[in-house]
């Protein structure tokens, strides 16, 4: 029966569409079928927590001290690790009394942080195209987005030079991401710096997520926004356990950077959350402290499978660049082919799932995002399959 008396908020219907939803219907529709499904769509790294957190979890299960409610602005154990962690990382201190509050997960926290800060009307900058939490969280909120387009000619980095000055004054909050989802790209420390001088002259809110803080190669070290002079009075930092420590179904993530917009979030949150659960709070410290042998492991396995999925589609007519960051390669459509089209015909001839470009924001046309999620033996089945079903960039 329909239900034609309610119906879902304004704010629930003027989401866009999932793209998503359309290649989940296939994707269920292929399994059915028996297709073998080698999915490098999601961005959910494969493989397990790390055996050490697994064990710090396990006793901090029996300790009945963790049963009860845990305290809204998280554990002091889990935010002093956090303090400790960030300044080993960047050399930047925290006051881990206010400058760090745990989240469960940074998606949870960058869609609430909208909700925390932005009034219905209030201008909202978002790259396009970005994570979509950067854009769905203030859509939500009932801003109003002004997207800065990417573009490979530029890097897939933030033009601010293109921003109109009317925009830069009336914005309130800009979201943004390097090592960046869905591209892959980096920037560099000095764009950083031009960003929080931009933000600083128009008074304007700065989000950024490093998600990707530790999936770097090659020896290259993303830049933390609160290493920059003066970014941590006007702008926040998002981080995740969920791809560095293969921890996404934990649900733990932190956020650092000014005291009063942290305030302003936890506030919010107070009314709609207790936080993660105590157990998993204690966890999480021994995820920080994890060796760093750990995280040199983790790079390796990534940048392997970038290097291997690379060549093997270099051998089917694509030049993509090598990504110093991030679980992706963000790879051309052949001319001709739009995301969509493109994503769907890869699974239904081969049973490979990659995401359309324009889940992210229309920005991402013209390409698919592939995530290096699985063994390099599974890679190079998705290669021979591609290969044999006459897929090629031309
Ligand atoms: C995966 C991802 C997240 C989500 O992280 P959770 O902590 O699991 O919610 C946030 N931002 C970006 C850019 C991501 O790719």
């Amino acid at each position: 029966m329909a239900l034609d008396w309610i119906s879902p908020a304004d704010r629930v219907q003027a989401l866009p569409p999932y793209v998503f939803a359309r290649l989940d219907e296939l994707k269920a529709r292929a399994r059915e079928q028996g297709l073998d499904l080698i999915d490098l769509g999601m961005g959910n790294p494969d493989g397990a927590t790390p055996q050490p957190v697994i064990d710090a979890a396990a006793r901090a299960l029996q300790d009945p001290a963790n049963h009860g409610y845990p305290p809204f602005e998280g554990t002091g154990n889990f935010r002093r690790a956090i303090a400790v962690w960030y300044e080993r990382r960047y050399g930047v201190q925290l006051d881990s009394e206010g400058e760090a509050l745990p989240l469960l997960g940074s998606k949870e926290g960058l869609t609430h942080l909208a909700l925390a800060y932005l009034n219905p009307g209030d201008l909202v900058l978002v790259p396009n195209p970005a994570y979509p939490a950067h854009f769905r969280g203030p859509l939500i909120a009932g801003a109003r987005v002004h997207s800065l387009m990417l573009s490979a000619a530029n890097n897939w980095t933030i033009d601010l030079g293109a921003i109109p000055d009317e925009v830069a004054r009336e914005a309130k909050v800009m979201y943004f991401n390097y090592p960046n989802n869905p591209t892959g790209a980096t920037a560099p420390r000095e764009f950083f710096e031009e960003v929080v001088a931009f933000a600083r002259r128009h008074e304007i809110l700065l989000v950024h997520d490093l998600c990707y803080a530790e999936l770097a190669f090659d020896g290259y070290q993303p830049t933390s926004l609160l290493e920059i002079e003066g970014a941590k009075d006007i702008g926040v930092e998002f981080h995740t356990l969920s791809k560095t420590y293969n921890m996404a179904g934990w649900r733990v993530g932190f956020v650092v950077g000014n005291r009063h917009v942290i305030q302003g979030l936890r506030t919010l949150k107070t009314n709609l959350d207790y936080g993660i659960f105590a157990a998993l709070q204690s966890a999480a410290e021994t995820a920080l402290q994890l060796p760093e042998t750990y995280l040199e492991n983790v790079q390796k396995r990534y940048s392997n499978r970038r290097d291997f999925l690379i060549a093997g589609l270099e051998k089917l007519g694509w030049k993509i660049p090598k990504p110093l960051a991030t679980m992706y390669l963000w790879v051309p459509c052949p001319p001709g082919m739009g995301s969509t089209d493109f994503a769907l015909t890869v699974l239904q001839n081969t049973g490979v799932v990659v995401t359309p470009g324009n889940a992210f924001g229309e920005g991402g046309e013209g390409f698919v995002r592939i995530s290096l999620i699985a063994e390099i033996d599974r890679l190079q089945t998705a290669l021979d399959r591609l290969e044999n079903a006459g897929i090629r960039f031309e």
